[in-house]
C-alpha cells in the first residue's frame, strides 16, 4: 500500500472560488522528467506557488495531497467546465529515476481510496483528455511504458456503488427521487421529479445548515447519513407507542433510548432491540421517564417523553 501524506498548500491564489463538485477524479502525467522530479518536488512545487494546482502527485513511493477535495483547483483546462469544478485531481510522476509502473499502481490504490471517501463510480474516473483533449495522461494513453489506460482501469473496483455517488446540481434519476422523498418527508416541500435542481439545491443547504454540516448543497456520504438519522428521529416523533406496539417505530425508539444509555435489554442480542414493545421495553421507558420527565412516569412513549428523548438527543 501506497504510503500517503499532507503537505497542505494553505494558499488559494492558484484556486477557483466556490466548492468542488468532487463527481469525477481526473489523471494527469506531470510531463517532468527530470531526476528527482517525483510526487516530494511536485508538492513542494505547488506550495512554493506554481502556475496551475492539483489535489494529489503521486510517485512509486509516495502519494502527497496539496488541497482538500472541496477546493476547485486548475488542472483540467476546460475554465468552469466539469473537470475544474466537479474533479479531483491525481497527477502521477514521470521522472526518469522513478519505477512508472509501480507509480501507476500506487495512484490506483489511491483512487480507490478517494473513490471510496467521496463515493465516486469508476465510470467516473477520467483522463486529462476528457476534458480539454490534452494528450495526458500521455504515457498511459499511449501504452509505451509497459502499463496502459485499460490495466490502470482493471486496478479500480468495478462495481460502483451507486447508492453512496454523490448528487448535486444536474443529477438525474431513482437516486435523486429518492432524496426529493426524503427531504419531503422532513418538511421541505419539493416537487418530486427525479430531478437536482435549484429547489433541490436550496433544500439540501438548508438541511446541511440545519445540522451545521458544511453548507455546500452536495450530497456525499456525510449528508446521506445524516438524512437517514434525520428520518429515524422522525419516525420516533410520529406516534404514541405502549405495550403490545410493534414495528419500525418502536423499533426506532428503542434505538433512540439505547443511543442515550437506555437500553430495552442490555444483555441480550442487538441491546434489546427487536421492534417490540414489551414488559422490558415499557420499563425502559420509564426508567428514561424517572430521569427526564418525572412528573409522567407511564411507560407510555407519548409527546412528552419524545419531545424530551430528542432534546437529548440534539446534545
Ligand atoms: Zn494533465
Amino acid at each position: 500500500m501506497v504510503t500517503i501524506k499532507k503537505q497542505l498548500v494553505s494558499s488559494r491564489m492558484r484556486t477557483f472560488s466556490g466548492i468542488n463538485g468532487r463527481n469525477f477524479i481526473t489523471i494527469h502525467e506531470t510531463a517532468n522528467y527530470a531526476k528527482g522530479a517525483g510526487a516530494q518536488m511536485h508538492a513542494d512545487l505547488q506550495s512554493s506557488g506554481f502556475s496551475a494546482s492539483w489535489h494529489w502527485q503521486v510517485d512509486d513511493k509516495v502519494a502527497i495531497q496539496s488541497f482538500p477535495h472541496t477546493v476547485r483547483c486548475w488542472h483540467a483546462g476546460d475554465g468552469a467546465g466539469n473537470g475544474n469544478f466537479h474533479s479531483i485531481a491525481i497527477e502521477i510522476c514521470v521522472n526518469v529515476d522513478g519505477d512508472f509502473q509501480q507509480a501507476v499502481v500506487n495512484a490506483a490504490a489511491l483512487v480507490k481510496k478517494i473513490m471510496h471517501d467521496e463515493g465516486i463510480p469508476s465510470a467516473n474516473v477520467v483522463q486529462h483528455h476528457h476534458w480539454s483533449g490534452k494528450d495526458c495522461p500521455r504515457h498511459l494513453r499511449k501504452g509505451d511504458k509497459g502499463i496502459d489506460w485499460a490495466s490502470f482501469k482493471r486496478l479500480l473496483p468495478t462495481k460502483a456503488d451507486r447508492s453512496s455517488s454523490n448528487l448535486s446540481y444536474g443529477s438525474q434519476g431513482e437516486a435523486v427521487k429518492q432524496l426529493q422523498i426524503d427531504l419531503n418527508k422532513l418538511g421541505y416541500k419539493l416537487t418530486i421529479d427525479s430531478s437536482f435542481g435549484p429547489a433541490t439545491e436550496r433544500a439540501v443547504k438548508a438541511f446541511q445548515a440545519s445540522l451545521k454540516l458544511t453548507v455546500e448543497g452536495i450530497v456525499g456520504p456525510q449528508t446521506q447519513k445524516a438524512l437517514k438519522e434525520a428520518l429515524v428521529k422522525q419516525s420516533v416523533s410520529r406516534k404514541v407507542l405502549k405495550v403490545g406496539d410493534k414495528g419500525d417505530n418502536v423499533r426506532a425508539m428503542q434505538a433512540a433510548l439505547a443511543s442515550v444509555g437506555f437500553y430495552p435489554d442490555k444483555g441480550s442480542e442487538n441491546y434489546g432491540v427487536d421492534g417490540y414493545f414489551g414488559t422490558k421495553t415499557r420499563d425502559t421507558v420509564k426508567r428514561f421517564q424517572s430521569v427526564y420527565t418525572p412528573t409522567e412516569i407511564d411507560g407510555i412513549f407519548g409527546p412528552k417523553t419524545r419531545y424530551e428523548l430528542n432534546r437529548i438527543i440534539k446534545k
